[in-house]
Order: C-alpha cells, then structure tokens, then sequence
C-alpha cells in the first residue's frame, strides 16, 4: 500500500458518566473540549470530542459516555492503554499532580528506553504519560505549564491473543517494526504525525476482553483527504479486508474494518475539521447535532443530555 497512513486520527472509548468525562479531560489531563456532539447512531447519547486546540488528527480522544454503563473487563482482543505524549522531564509534575487530584493506576516504567507513567482513567481506562521529543503544539491549561503539558498521542497498545497477522496488516498499512521488549512489539509510521506508534502486547493466557465503560471502542488511523483514503480502502478491500463504505461524519470521512485481532479500524480523512461549523475560538462549548438529528435537538436537552458544567 503507498504511504497514505499518518499515524493516529483519534481514539473513541466508552465512558458511564459525560460530567465526569468531561473533567477528566478537560480539568485533570488539562486538554481541550473540542466538540460536543451525539453519537451518530444513539443520539441520545453524548459524543465528545478532547484535542488541542483544533484538534488536530493524532490528538483527538473522543468519548461516548453511556450513562450508568458497566464496567468493561480487560482482556485479549483490544486496546489496552493509550499514551499520550509529554515533553522529557514532565512526568514528576504528571505524577505530582495526579496524585494530589485521588488519579489511580499510577506507576512508573520503561518501555523501549522510554520513561511512562500509567494512569488509570475514571471508569478504570489504562493511560499513560510518554516523555519524548515532540514538536507539537499543545493546547494551553490554566494548570498545566506549557513544558510540561501533552502533545497528542504518542501511542495505543494492542493487547492481542496473537501477534502475527495483526503485526501484517499493520506493515501492509505502512508502519514498520522498530522493535522489540518483552512481550511487546513496537511498529512505527515513518515520518507520521507525532501519533506514530502502535504497540502489540501478546497475552495468550488472557480470555477475551468484554467491552463496557473504559473500554476503547476503536481507534481511526489519519490519512489526508478522501482521496487517500479511496486508495487506502481499495488496497484492503483487494487484499480481503471487509471494508465499510465511505461515512461522513461531519468533521471527518470514514471508513471501518475489523483487524484480525479483533480490534475495530476506522481511517480517517484530515478533512473537514472540527471548526467546519464553529469558530476555533468557540470549538466544543455549544452543543452540535448532525442535521439529521437536529429535530431531535429539544426533546434529546431536555430528556437524555444532562447539561455538562465546564
Ligand atoms: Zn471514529
């Protein structure tokens, strides 16, 4: 496959409460909210979107928080952890700050001569702090000095029965070994967006993961524009990957393929962006509906999204 693949878009995990979402993201790890929106499918269920300040692809959590949602259970067949990147000497402040604000999972490690620090979200989400050179850009928190503040993703671990055939799709994708550590392979996108890493973790003796709150419900690889993305999907449709046809999704086109490990793909055009309908001064504040919900918009206010307090 040529090289369309850039790295991360976004990744999109289930929460059980949007308030408490909400701060985690915007308050704790000092991101922004960059879109406030409705799961295309279940309208009455809040899509929100944290990034930088445009939320620029390889920086973008997103979130469907299902109220009351049950915890997932960790296991084979998903995305473990997924790592944002901060600058090298930031993780004491990380660690500091966490800590004083009740955060669990806290723990330092190295992975590939890399300083982490892992970090377990509200309803139990595996995070971590990656030091590393990085030149992004970060959006700006009251609380978070700007030397220490994240970047973007640096990475999502794959936890998976199996490494081979994942480990495949991922190289016909781009992305090329860069090593190996225990039971973790890494591969890389040359060249990507800063959201450049993927990392399989083999745990044979897992049972599979149950998805619920926590869980990452799929991650969308970025690629510039559709047109990328139309070589993209012929290439995996030819080499036998089932893949959905084009969806819009307001801010970006996708597309969606289950990897052989088990772990949903979407891939994901540059294009629009989050500020196609609303000002980059004002991204995220007001609530947002596809316009084939927007009758939808007085009953979905006043009987399923609770009002978020920022
Ligand atoms: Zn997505």
């Amino acid at each position: 496959m040529t090289r369309h693949i850039q790295g991360l878009h976004h990744v999109t995990s289930l929460a059980s409460d949007a308030q408490v979402n909400n701060d985690f993201f915007t308050k704790t790890l000092g991101l922004r909210r960059i879109k406030k929106t409705v799961n295309f499918d279940a309208p009455e269920v809040y899509h929100l979107y944290y990034g930088d300040k445009t939320g620029t692809p390889g920086s973008v959590m997103t979130y469907f928080p299902f109220p009351g949602a049950r915890s997932g259970s960790a296991g084979t067949g998903e995305v473990s952890e997924t790592a944002f990147a901060v600058p090298h000497g930031s993780l004491d402040f990380w660690q500091d700050r966490l800590s004083r604000l009740g955060v669990g999972g806290l723990g330092r490690e190295e992975r590939f001569g890399e300083q982490r620090l892992t970090l377990a979200g509200p309803d139990g989400d595996g995070f971590a702090l990656v030091e590393t050179d990085d030149a992004r850009t970060p959006w700006r928190h009251a609380d978070v000095p700007e030397q220490h503040a994240i970047r973007g993703f640096h990475s999502v671990t794959m936890r998976l029965a199996d490494k081979a055939e994942n480990a495949d799709l991922l190289r016909f994708m781009g992305y090329e070994d860069a090593g190996q550590h225990g039971a973790i392979s890494r591969l890389a996108v040359p060249e990507g967006n800063g959201a450049d890493v993927i990392d399989i973790e083999i745990a044979p003796d897992m049972p599979e993961a149950q998805q619920g709150a926590g869980s990452v419900h799929h991650i969308a690889f970025s690629v510039e524009d559709e047109e990328a993305q139309t070589e993209v999907r012929r290439a995996l449709l030819n080499a036998g990957y089932q893949v959905t046809p084009m969806i819009d999704r307001d801010y970006f086109r996708a597309i969606y393929f289950r990897s052989p490990g088990g772990v949903l793909f979407e891939v994901a055009t540059t294009d629009p962006g989050f500020d196609r309908d609303e000002d980059i001064a004002h991204l995220g504040e007001a609530l947002k509906l596809p316009k084939q919900h927007a009758h939808l918009r007085e009953r979905l206010e006043r009987e399923h999204l609770e009002p978020i307090r920022d």
